[in-house]
């Protein structure tokens, strides 16, 4: 996601590096082309207005213009108001003090309510040891309960259902009744969506709002639709005063628009992100977080905790002083990759590491899985003197490790080029000078 904005914003900030000051028309240039880069991703205007005012009186009134290192102030800046753009901090999900807390879903037609329903019922379970309740209130499609049915099934989360025929105030009525009889301690209403918003489908959702007192009314809506989406949260909240939005399919291509303007222009509270189609692709949304990755500084937190899950903390010891060292060799390489694949796509995993996101080393890397497959079929074929001592690999034995593999001769040479590559650059951030922002402005 984000890959225009973050070239963009990156791009109107490297025009300050290496420079010592910044003159007034500098600071211009580099807030016009902030400013674009906002606009193109369909950020909403008023939205972009009031934030280029604010880094650019922020930027001023600091003393940027004398200080030392003005564009990494002015990245902190940025950074830092864009995570205010965004709410500054992550918003739990309400709770009732009686149970069941009740959670109605709301949204357009394929935003992703019926998926986000699931997923959050599955969060749920796992995080707090709930015991939800679905309730199928979309009886407009039947192929909408037979969907909910499958995901309860999957998650293994009961789902209340009527069918088409009964009205769905009735099947909510009904599905509250029966949370309450088997201590539901939540209860999740998938409501129907239309393509647009409609009076008819308006009154539906009220009428379900009145009859139960949601304790969270989230309005799911699709990154992927960008100012679209930004007015169709506008529409709902007035019609429902939402609680919080969904914001989903941040997997996808998005431009970020939909990201950056949603809080400023309703005044609610992003909760959560959908990621991917899986039920366990949902996350806290973290303004902070998504800001860095906005700003393509990746998402370390999410890296590290990530990682702390999948990874023990003494290998992790172990490979940072290889790194420190420089001994790393291609066996450590190997358990790299296996750890790598263990954690999910490549790519996604990439471009949480700092300065990744957008790192031109990383464009040559490639990140197919049968690659993968390739690049440890060569490791397989070097000895175990080869494998600790890369230095070895001179034009000979590379010869003997392609024919070995099976694996063109210039992949070999590519393959030791780009372990190279990478071996450097983790040995000079493993020293800590190369802090993401650093690596960012390419000092
Ligand atoms: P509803 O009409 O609002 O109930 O939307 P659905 O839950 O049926 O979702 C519509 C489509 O979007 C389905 O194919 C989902 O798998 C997909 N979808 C939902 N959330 C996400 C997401 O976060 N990422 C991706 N890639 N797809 C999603
Ligand atoms: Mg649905």
């Amino acid at each position: 996601a984000f890959e225009g904005l973050t070239e963009r914003l990156q791009k109107a900030m490297r025009n300050l590096r290496g420079k010592g000051k910044v003159s007034e028309s500098d600071l211009r240039k580099t807030m016009r082309e902030i400013r674009l880069a906002l606009l193109e991703a369909d950020v909403n205007f008023s939205v972009v207005r009031k934030f280029v005012k604010t880094v650019q009186e922020r930027a001023k009134g600091a003393d940027v213009l004398e200080g030392l290192n003005p564009a990494q102030q002015i990245v902190k800046i940025v950074d830092e108001e864009l995570t205010k753009t965004m709410g500054e901090e992550a918003t739990p999900l309400n709770k009732s003090e009686k149970i069941p807390t009740v959670i109605m879903m709301a949204g357009l037609q394929g935003a992703g309510k019926t998926t986000t329903a699931g997923k959050l019922s599955l969060k749920l379970k796992n995080e707090k040891d709930a015991r939800p309740l679905l309730i199928a209130a979309d009886i407009y499609r039947p192929a909408a309960i037979d969907q909910l049915e499958q995901v309860g099934k999957e998650i293994d989360v009961p789902v209340f259902q009527k069918g088409t025929d009964v009205d769905p105030i009735e099947i909510v009525k009904q599905g509250m009744q029966v949370a309450k009889e088997n201590h539901n301690d939540y209860v999740l209403i998938d409501t129907a969506g239309r393509l647009q918003i409609d009076e008819k489908l308006m009154d539906e959702l009220k009428n379900i709002k009145e009859l139960t007192h949601p304790d969270e009314i989230l309005l799911v809506v699709d990154a992927m639709t960008g100012q679209n989406a930004v007015n169709t949260a506008e529409g709902f909240n007035d019609a429902l005063d939402i609680t919080g939005v969904v914001l989903t399919k941040l997997d996808g291509d998005t431009r970020g628009g939909a990201a950056l303007s949603i809080r400023e222009v309703t005044q609610k509270p992003i909760k959560f992100i959908g990621q991917g189609e899986k039920m366990d692709a949902l996350d806290v949304f973290h303004p902070d977080r998504m800001a860095s990755r906005i700003l393509g500084m990746g998402d370390i937190l999410s890296l590290i905790e990530k990682t702390q899950k999948d990874y023990d903390e003494k290998e992790a010891q172990k490979l940072t002083e290889k790194m420190q060292n420089n001994t790393f060799g291609f066996e450590d390489f190997l358990d790299q990759l296996n750890q790598i694949q263990k954690m999910g796509p490549l790519e996604d995993i990439m471009k949480m590491i700092p300065g990744m996101a957008n790192n031109p080393a990383l464009k040559n890397i490639n990140m197919d899985p049968k690659d993968l497959e390739h690049i440890k079929a060569i490791i397989y074929s070097m000895t175990k003197e080869e494998k600790d001592n890369p230095d070895l690999l001179n034009p000979s034995r590379r010869r003997r490790i392609a024919r070995g593999c099976g694996r063109p001769i210039q992949e070999v040479n590519r393959m030791i080029k780009q372990f190279n590559q990478m071996k450097t650059m983790m040995n000079k951030m493993s020293k800590g000078n190369m802090s993401g922002m650093e690596n960012m402005l390419g000092n």
